[in-house]
């Protein structure tokens, strides 16, 4: 089929996510991914700035997983997995354990971020339930994102994305956020103090210093560690939403590991299957697991999807981790991080912006940001991948959040082509 008709067939049938189809009818058509790089159906390559949404780990199409893929939807491609179970989640689930931080020890899978942020408040609020404990707070953090399903939009930010569903959504209290150096990192373990003092809440789910979707808000470690021990001294559930930032792009593995205190449950998606299939992650720790262990079947767990522990998906993200062990992907890590901090400051200067970075991600901004439906972010896409680079600005916050094989060559490219753009105004 050529690229003309499935464009049209798009066009007339696709409802497509996070977009205003009056505005932007037209889909981009992709032929085939490589590496960093894109190929359109109009014959361009572009460079993936975004990961495609984060979730394009090592790059495109990475022959090692695309191999453990077809080999394992030719033997076991989907079982039901209540009470089945199969080689490549049991090895995975193993690996998992092993690379998380300490104290993770059971998995639960499910099929998308939002699932595994459902499964983990629903595990810390049926732990209080079981422990006979009237705990039945939620703490969030300002500016959250934690996926589009109801109890993931409850605690996330209310704002656009949310305000259709207001009356919908459960009520959580809501902590400052510790912007860097700022006064809010007081304000945020103040309030944090005073929550935990009370004795109500059930858990504390946070995107452990960087928030993605929310701004790409970067907090430190110091202010995580001290939320941390507040709340293991208060018996409050910490829950880290690591669905953006595992797999190494805050510079480390898992953001968690640059605090000292461990979470009490941990999701993971995206960059999981190296970005290849869907696949949430809801790690839990052998307390929480013990506390569902009855012989009343009423205190089951009684979640799941039909595609959990999906074989495939699962033998995509082992290929994904043996990447890790087999070729250096932290060197690549480097070698991005250091680009970013070669090219950014020096555009931030040029056009009198803000820069931030944490590991692989680099956020610039303009010093009076106006927030998410500001329309350059639609104009300055459209400019940029008339120039070879995708990437979709936040607002008017634009950031690089690049797969691993993207080179320094790469990214000088992709900030001569922000600088383009930011030329224009
Ligand atoms: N949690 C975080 C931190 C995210 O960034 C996202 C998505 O961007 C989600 C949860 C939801 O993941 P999904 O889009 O797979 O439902």
């Amino acid at each position: 089929m050529n690229s003309g008709s499935f464009l049209s067939y798009d066009e007339r049938y696709i409802w497509h996510p996070y977009t205003q189809m009056q505005l932007v009818p037209r889909a981009i058509g992709v032929e085939r991914g490589e590496g960093a790089c894109l190929h359109l159906s109009d014959g361009r390559k572009v460079l993936d700035g975004i990961s495609s949404w984060w979730v394009t780990l090592h790059g495109h199409a990475h022959p090692k997983i695309a191999k453990a893929i077809a080999e394992q939807a030719a033997k076991l491609e989907q079982v039901i997995f209540a009470n089945f179970t199969h080689e490549p989640a049991s090895l995975l689930a193993k690996r998992l354990v092993e690379i998380t931080p300490d104290g993770l020890d059971k998995v639960f899978f499910s099929d998308n971020g939002s699932t595994a942020v459902e499964a983990a408040i629903k595990m810390a609020i049926q732990y209080w339930t079981l422990m006979g404990e009237e705990r039945t707070e939620i703490l969030a953090l300002e500016h959250a994102y934690h996926g589009d399903t109801f109890g993931a939009m409850s605690i996330s930010a209310r704002g656009y994305f949310t305000d259709p569903f207001e009356n919908y959504l459960f009520r959580v209290n809501r902590l400052p956020f510790p912007e860097t150096n700022t006064t809010s990192e007081e304000q945020f373990l103040v309030a944090f103090r005073s929550e935990a003092k009370k004795k109500k809440a059930a858990a504390f789910i946070y995107e452990p210093l960087l928030l993605g979707s929310g701004g790409m808000l970067i907090w430190r470690a110091e202010i995580l560690e001290e939320a941390l021990r507040i709340a293991k001294e208060n018996d409050i559930l910490c829950i880290a939403d690591e669905v953006l930032t595992g797999f190494g792009r805050t510079g480390t593995m898992f953001a968690s590991e640059q605090a000292e205190t461990k979470p009490d449950l941990m999701t993971l998606s995206k960059g999981i299957t190296g970005g290849f299939l869907p696949m949430g992650i809801t790690m839990a720790s052998q307390k929480i697991f013990d506390a569902f262990l009855s012989d009343d079947r009423k205190k089951t767990f009684f979640h799941g999807h039909s595609y959990t522990g999906n074989p495939i998906s699962c033998a995509a993200a082992l290929a994904s981790l043996r990447v890790f062990d087999e070729e250096p992907v932290f060197e690549r890590i480097k070698t991005i991080v250091e680009a970013h901090k070669e090219f950014a400051p020096k555009l931030a200067a040029k056009h009198n912006l803000q820069h931030r970075q944490i590991g692989t991600v680099s956020v610039l901004e303009p010093k009076e940001s106006t927030g998410y439906l500001n329309k350059k972010s639609l104009e300055w896409a459209a400019k940029a991948l008339d120039l070879g680079l995708l990437i979709r600005p936040l607002g008017d916050t634009l950031y690089l959040l690049p797969p691993y094989a993207t080179t320094r060559q790469d990214l000088e490219m992709a900030y001569e082509v922000m600088d383009r753009i930011l030329r224009v105004e």
